[in-house]
């Protein structure tokens, strides 16, 4: 059989033909053989695509212009049919705001599918990029905002209260986008139907409807304070996984088995994996600041018996050959782990769902 995936360049591919094996079809590559015909990577209607706009956590990187792996915080893309959702709102998502607004600037507003925000957290690293999203300042955009409630704030008072004066000029309620604000929590499970309308709360004891885009949402504890959201999103038989800003120790606790199940036969697992062994447990450790090393999450990769680990929330003191290290560690631990970068794609195929 004719391997057309290849590891290049950063995209995570499916095949064009579909025939590979479950453990190939979502492997890295981008096809560079001048006689494959393959249609470019992207956001066709059945396929998850999703895309990295930052990788980084803590905060951007801004003494390392021109690194590899990426300077800014955490960001991810995903689109399923017409809709578009946003993981966090990290530095990375100024230039995916641009990027919107040069594609939209070619359709009739009518045309376009829902544009969805949702929040794991309200670190920093997480919401820095907010107030330079474009979208926002457009009259004729329509957003969902969906996020978590922490420490005793009411997610669109958390939002509401980062994009205000002193902090920033412009007051968040004075946007002239139109903006819906929703808190989400712990086993919700949200739907977005194949028409292109915004999200809707969906019962999980009911059948999700055909070609619907679906998000279950876990509230996990294993991060500082009040812990994150973790998102499974779903579309088209394929499902990845959000799990940044994630410690986990030996898997033994009920919330490290939580999160397992809620992870169980993902296509793909982003997860956490900030820090070296040697920076974990070194002489100035990092445990219990609620981050992970590339051996803990290949450890819950291969619980969760997920086909690929995407390594993410890369230090920012790390250059790119100290991520290439956790790459290679990882890879030694669980073999589909690939170090996230700005630009790589991600592409599982409606035509060939995964078999578990
Ligand atoms: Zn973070
Ligand atoms: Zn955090």
């Amino acid at each position: 059989m004719r391997q057309s995936v290849r590891e290049t360049d950063g995209r995570l591919v499916s095949t064009r033909n579909g025939i590979l094996p479950a453990r190939t079809r979502a492997s890295l590559g981008r096809a560079t053989d001048p006689a494959d015909d393959s249609p470019p990577v992207g956001a066709d209607a059945g396929r998850l695509f999703a895309r990295f706009w930052g990788v980084r956590g803590s905060h951007p990187v801004a003494h390392a212009i021109g690194s590899h792996i990426g300077v800014n915080t955490a960001c991810l893309e995903v689109r399923y049919g017409p809709h578009v959702l946003v993981l966090d709102a990290g530095s990375g998502i100024v230039a995916l705001g641009e990027a919107l607004a040069r594609e939209w600037r070619e359709q009739d507003p009518g045309e376009r599918g829902s544009l969805s925000l949702l929040f794991t957290h309200a670190h920093h690293d997480h919401l820095c990029g907010l107030p330079f999203f474009a979208p926002l300042f457009q009259r004729d955009v329509a957003l969902h905002l969906l996020g978590p409630d922490l420490d005793g704030l009411r997610f669109a008072e958390i939002i509401a209260g980062y994009m205000r004066s002193p902090y920033f000029p412009v007051d968040f309620t004075e946007l002239p986008s139109r903006r819906h604000l929703r808190s989400v929590a712990d086993g919700a499970r949200l739907v977005w139907r194949a028409g292109g309308a915004g999200p809707v709360v969906w019962d999980p004891a009911r059948p999700v409807p055909a070609r619907a885009l679906v998000v279950d949402v876990l509230h996990s504890r294993l991060h500082p304070r009040d812990g994150t959201l973790m998102y499974r999103i779903s579309g088209g038989g394929h499902s990845l996984v959000f799990a940044t800003d994630v410690e986990v120790g030996d898997g033994g606790t009920p919330g490290e088995q939580r999160f397992v199940r809620f992870a169980r036969g993902a296509d793909v697992l982003v997860h956490d994996a900030q820090y070296s062994q040697e920076d974990y447990a070194g002489r100035l450790p990092r445990r219990g600041y609620g981050h992970s090393t590339p051996g803990m999450a290949a450890r819950v990769a291969r619980a969760a018996e997920v086909d690929q680990l995407i390594l993410f929330h890369h230090d920012p003191d790390y250059a790119d050959a100290d991520v290439r290290a956790l790459e290679r560690e990882a890879k030694r631990l669980f073999p589909g782990s690939r170090a996230a970068r700005e630009g790589m794609e991600i592409c599982l195929d409606a035509a060939a769902p995964r078999q578990v």
